[in-house]
């Protein structure tokens, strides 16, 4: 089968639509028909400050919550990326194959340290464009299940894996982006022209999939539309109701057309209580289920122990012929 991998942060507790909508739902669609691999990526989350005890329950809660979404340790390859040292090992020898310019041109970067003020911004902030392209090498993985905002990264990626072959002879895998065009992208319900993200500037406009659903369908009904009345899909003109109808299409199976036809006359109160009652039905089996997770820790890490050692047999791997065609001296 052709190989995925793909990861996520334990950054801010819970997921939110935006992950789940983007990212994961694809992850265990991927798990029928690819040999998967999944990660919580603690390596990456580090890369702005966090408190140690609250990342290491989040990383638990994130593999929790990959869990509840419906990823199966039986299907997929479930595991924390600390676990696999592997990751930093490669990770340093890609650090020396990409140019500083191509490293500052990855606009995840300018963003992030942007917000942060540039010099409280690390150098591995700078170079966490460079980590995950190691994470994705690893696994020779073919395709990368991820959002829009990721695909200048999976374009790195391409890049070196290109250097490193023709440098050193063939080694990797060259991947592709698997990025769905409906679910791509979903937008901040405050800002419509911004992406959801866990570091939103405004939590009104973020949907935490583990929320308490009363503010669940708060956020939802509160959702910035426009002043026109007509419901439309029109991402440019009318990017907060088009947003609202991607999150209805999506969790519900029905094409966009239909859902217009069927809100032809009506106002866009009623797409609103409709949409969070959607949301809601959705959210409150997700919380219980990632609690249940929670509720048994040894299950828990057990799974991430059996996922940790089948992903480092393959990174070991890999990492073994890197570093015997960079002239790595082999350790006897
Ligand atoms: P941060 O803002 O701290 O980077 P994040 O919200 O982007 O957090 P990540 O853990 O970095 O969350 O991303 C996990 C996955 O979710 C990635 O594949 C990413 O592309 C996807 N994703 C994140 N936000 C969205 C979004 N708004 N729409 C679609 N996919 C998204
Ligand atoms: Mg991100």
């Amino acid at each position: 089968d052709p190989r995925v991998l793909s990861g996520i942060q334990p950054t801010a507790g819970s997921f939110h639509l935006g992950n789940y909508l983007g990212a994961v739902r694809q992850w265990v669609a991927l798990q029928e028909s690819h040999d998967a691999f999944y990660m919580v990526v603690d390596l990456h989350a580090i890369t702005v400050p966090q408190d140690p005890a609250e990342l290491r329950a989040n990383t638990r809660l994130a593999a929790a919550q990959l869990l509840a979404a419906g990823l199966d340790p039986e299907r997929c390859t479930l595991f924390v990326q600390s676990h696999v040292p592997e990751h930093a090992q490669l990770a340093w020898v890609m650090n020396c194959l990409t140019g500083f310019g191509e490293a500052s041109r990855m606009t995840q970067f300018k963003d992030k340290s942007a917000k942060q003020g540039a010099d409280r911004a690390t150098v591995g902030l700078f170079t966490y464009p460079v980590l995950q392209v190691a994470d994705i090498l690893l696994y020779q993985a073919n395709e990368v299940p991820v959002g829009e905002d990721q695909r200048q990264h999976i374009e790195l990626t391409r890049d070196l894996a290109e250097r490193f072959n023709t440098r050193f002879g063939d080694t990797f895998t060259v991947p592709a982006p698997y990025i769905l065009k409906e679910t791509a992208k979903i937008y901040d319900l405050q800002d419509p022209t911004a992406k959801m993200s866990k570091s939103a500037a405004n939590p009104k406009g973020l949907i935490n999939l583990l929320d308490d659903p009363k503010t669940t369908a708060k956020k939802v009904k509160s959702a910035v539309t426009d002043t026109d009345t007509v419901i439309r899909f029109d991402p440019e003109g009318k990017p907060g109701v088009s947003n609202l109808l991607t999150i209805m299409s999506t969790l519900t199976g029905t094409p966009v057309d239909d859902l217009v036809e069927g809100y032809e006359g009506k106002m866009y109160g009623a797409l609103k209580t409709d949409l969070a009652e959607i949301v809601v039905d959705f959210v409150t089996p997700f919380r219980t289920r990632t609690q249940e997770y929670l509720d048994d820790p040894e299950t828990l890490d057990s799974i991430l122990a059996k996922g940790a050692e089948k992903a480092r047999a393959v990174a070991a791997e890999t990492l073994a012929q890197t570093y015997e065609k960079v002239g790595f001296l082999p350790a006897k």
